[in-house]
This record gives C-alpha cells, sequence and structure tokens, in this order.
C-alpha cells in the first residue's frame, strides 16, 4: 500500500454516506463503503462528529440537484459551530454538475462520478493536503473495475447484488443515463462469477446481476463472446445458489439465447423487470425506445410460453410530450393486457441536456391524472392476484428475522414481500409459506414446510 494512503488507514477516521436512487447505486454504496473500510475507515450512522460526509446521487428523478443542495444546507447548520467534516458528492449528479456544483456550493469538497468513486482514498489524501475542491468525474470504468476486482465484496446478506454492466448505448431521447454513466462496459465473466463465489461463501442465496442495461452484457475473451444467458448458465452450477435475477432490462436485448435461459435454468426467477415506458407506438418513436408495442408484447409471450407463471413489472413515464388521450388508454390497455404486478411510474420531466426537452410539455395537472390513473389500476391489479394468493403456499427464500417483531421476512419466486412465522434456522433457506393474509404490497403467512432440496 502506498504510504500515503497507509497514513490513512492509520489515522481511525470515520464517515457516514446517504445513497438516493436505484439498486445500482445501492451496490455502489456498498462497494464505496468497503473501499473506505479496507483503509481504515469506520462507518458511523449517524451524522455526529464524522470525519467524511458522503452523499451517493442519482440524477434520474426530479429534481436530483436540488435534493443534494438541501441535504448539503442540513450538514451546513449541523457543523456551523464545530469543524466540518469532508464533504463528496458522488454519482451522477456530480457526474452531471461536476464544476458547476463546487462553483455554486464551496462546502463540497469534490464531486466524484459513479465510474471514479475507486479514487476516493486518493481524493481523501489531496483534500486532507491542499484543502481545494477536486473534481474527479473521468469515464475510467476500466480502471474502476480493475481496483474494485482487487477487494473483497464483503455483503453478507442472503440477497446480494452485483454490478456486470455499466452505460448504455441505447440513448432513450429523455435519459441522462448515457451521459452520465458513459458507453456500455460489462466485467469479465470470471470476475463476476468470482464475486458471485465469495458472496455464496459469506452466506449470500440470491444473486441479482445489475446493470443500466444488464441484458445488453457482452464479454469477449479469446474471441469468444459472452452474454448474459452465458453467465446465467455460469452462475447456475454454483452450489448453495438458489436464485439468480436481472435488472434492468431492455426489450430489444431480449434475444432468443436469454428467453432459452428460461427452460433450463432451475435458479433464474420467473419474474422480469422490463421496461416497457409507454403503451402507445407514437410516444415509444419519440422517446427513442427502438421497439413496438407488438414487439414487446411478443416476448412477454413467449415467456410465458416456457413459464405461464412469468410475472412482469415495468417503468411507465406518464405525460411524455405530444401524449394525447388515446396514447394514454392505449397504455392502460397495454398494462390491462400483461397484468403487471408492479411499476415505477413517473410523470414526465424535463432532464436539461436530452433531446426531449427541447419538445413542448403538456399539462402539468394533466400528467397528474393521468399518473393517478395508471397507479390505481396497476394497484387493482397487484390487490386481485395479492388476494388470490390466500389459502396458497408460496416458496420464499427467508431472509432475516424482522427488527421489531418476532416475525421473519422474505421475498416469493416474484419478488412479492413475505412476513412469515418460522425459525432462526430457516434462513437462507427456501421455505413453503401458507399465505394467509395480505395488503396492496406484501403477503402474511406462516410456514408450512422447507421446500424438498434445501430440506437437509
Ligand atoms: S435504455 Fe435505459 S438507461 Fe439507456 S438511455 Fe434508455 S432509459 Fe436510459
Amino acid at each position: 500500500m502506498d504510504q500515503k494512503l497507509k497514513k490513512i488507514k492509520d489515522s481511525k477516521k470515520n464517515f457516514f454516506i446517504k445513497t438516493f436512487g436505484c439498486q445500482m447505486n445501492e451496490y455502489d454504496s456498498k462497494r464505496i463503503v468497503d473501499i473506505l473500510k479496507k483503509f481504515g475507515f469506520q462507518e458511523k450512522k449517524d451524522l455526529e462528529s464524522l470525519d467524511c460526509f458522503i452523499l451517493n446521487t442519482c440524477h434520474i428523478r426530479e429534481k436530483a440537484t436540488e435534493k443534494v443542495y438541501h441535504e448539503i444546507g442540513r450538514l451546513k447548520k449541523k457543523y456551523k459551530h464545530q469543524k466540518k467534516p469532508i464533504v463528496l458528492v458522488t454519482g451522477c449528479v456530480a457526474q452531471a454538475e461536476n464544476d458547476e456544483m463546487l462553483k455554486r456550493e464551496n462546502y463540497i469538497d469534490a464531486v466524484i462520478g459513479p465510474q471514479s468513486y475507486q479514487n476516493i482514498p486518493k481524493v481523501l489524501d489531496q483534500i486532507n493536503k491542499n484543502k481545494k475542491s477536486l473534481n474527479f468525474t473521468e469515464f475510467d470504468v476500466i480502471d474502476k473495475f480493475d481496483k474494485l476486482n482487487k477487494l473483497v465484496n464483503l455483503n453478507s446478506k442472503i440477497s446480494s447484488f452485483i454490478t456486470i454492466q455499466e452505460g448504455c448505448d441505447k440513448f432513450c431521447s429523455f435519459c441522462v443515463v448515457p451521459y452520465t454513466r458513459g458507453s456500455e462496459y460489462s466485467r469479465s465473466i470470471d470476475e463476476i462469477i468470482y464475486e458471485a463465489s465469495s458472496l455464496i461463501k459469506n452466506g449470500s442465496r440470491e444473486i441479482t446481476l445489475l446493470g443500466q442495461n444488464v441484458n445488453a452484457y457482452k464479454y469477449i475473451s479469446n474471441n469468444r463472446k459472452f452474454k448474459l444467458s452465458d453467465l446465467i448458465k455460469e452462475l447456475d452450477k454454483l452450489k448453495d445458489l438458489k436464485r439468480i435475477r436481472y435488472t434492468t432490462s431492455h426489450p430489444n436485448d431480449m434475444t432468443e439465447d436469454l428467453i432459452e435461459c428460461y427452460k433450463y435454468s432451475k435458479k433464474l426467477m420467473p419474474f422480469i423487470h422490463l421496461p416497457v415506458q409507454s403503451g402507445s407506438n407514437k410516444i415509444l418513436k419519440k422517446m427513442n425506445r427502438k421497439y413496438t408495442v407488438e414487439k414487446y408484447l411478443s416476448i412477454v409471450k413467449e415467456l410465458r410460453n416456457i413459464l405461464p407463471k412469468m410475472e412482469f413489472s415495468s417503468d411507465f413515464i406518464v405525460g411524455f410530450p405530444g401524449e394525447t388521450d388515446k396514447d394514454f388508454n392505449d397504455t392502460l390497455n397495454l398494462i390491462k393486457d400483461v397484468k403487471f404486478i408492479n411499476s415505477y411510474s413517473f410523470v414526465y420531466n424535463k432532464r436539461p441536456g436530452t433531446p426531449a426537452a427541447r419538445l413542448a410539455s403538456i399539462d402539468p395537472k394533466l400528467q397528474k391524472t393521468r399518473l393517478s390513473i395508471l397507479q390505481n389500476l396497476i394497484e387493482k391489479i397487484q390487490i386481485e392476484k395479492n388476494h388470490k394468493s390466500i389459502g396458497t403456499s408460496k416458496e420464499v427464500l427467508v431472509e432475516n428475522r424482522m427488527k421489531d417483531q418476532s416475525k421473519y421476512f422474505g421475498r416469493t419466486c416474484e419478488l412479492t414481500p413475505v412476513i412469515f412465522d418460522a425459525n432462526d434456522h430457516d434462513i437462507g433457506q427456501i421455505i413453503n409459506v401458507e399465505i394467509k393474509d395480505f395488503n396492496r404490497n406484501s403477503l402474511f403467512g406462516k410456514k408450512i414446510s422447507i421446500k424438498k432440496e434445501d430440506a437437509a
């Protein structure tokens, strides 16, 4: 270890990290924790007497930048009469705003893009020495994963994430990801299997593969091209791994080989988050999604032909520029047709610098009305489905005992949360739970038995 970094390690500093956004950001935050722990930092869960404060930000949702300034404002107030911690803003907002952010808020010591967080110890050292603000927003994804691969993923949760792919080349007209995360990059299949194996050794039983465009995964080694389907085949062989998931997928990358995986893999779950965004071909074209509703429906059909119990969730952007009542009704019809069991739905909001930001917006009131109609419809489908579960038995992977009660928490194959009576030795096992009650989001029940293959 470099002498300067060794000095940091010996200084016994602490840090606090707050994460906004998606699972990829959560994964990144965990890796930042791993990096800092390696350098002797202790993670704190409160804001008292901090040496370093990190905000890992997301640019997808509305007012992302303002949220950052709001958080910094609160921290400033708290540390008004004390020595301030080093403040780092990481993630997509840091990438998108970079120098602007340092100019506007001098309380921030450094902005670090999502492809540069492996440099955090170096950044801290430089700040300690020079006391000046720094911008680390290079798209050096190769250097990032090179460094991260040398660091064991310390996560020991039953259900864990692994980022396998970053960036996006699709350029949907509303999205900032191609600008904030850069072009598509896939990690080596060996590195991923190695990380999965260490997670399993630590106790993980379910792995969710992450990527902005996870099903575009493509890694070339010795003239052989590995795709997501090849990776799933390899993960399938790992003893003690019980469940495999991947997210987020693009419909155009649902290739035959990937669909075929559902025929042979017992570990691949019969649930997929496959964002459609809109049920209108006119709007899909304006969004530059490059597929049609018919193509989307054919993927759903093909998957359900293989696995009739296959379930889907989706993202929806409501009130995109030019969306008429007819376009919106087409989206509602698609929802009824597919019967999505979950969704992330939002009203359209301009993202500066994207092509759609130049289009005329529609009435915000109308956007909100449509959003609530859409969300009510999905809620109705969820409730009907959960209601039908009463009296049935569900396979549940037991994740943990709940903090405030004697119940346990786990998820069905379709990712529905279940709360039930069980025992500590069920954690990490797949058990059969008889469903007795439900609400919109969760099922409630009691353990009947351990799944046959899981029984000792
Ligand atoms: S595919 Fe997803 S990440 Fe890529 S540009 Fe479109 S919405 Fe953004």
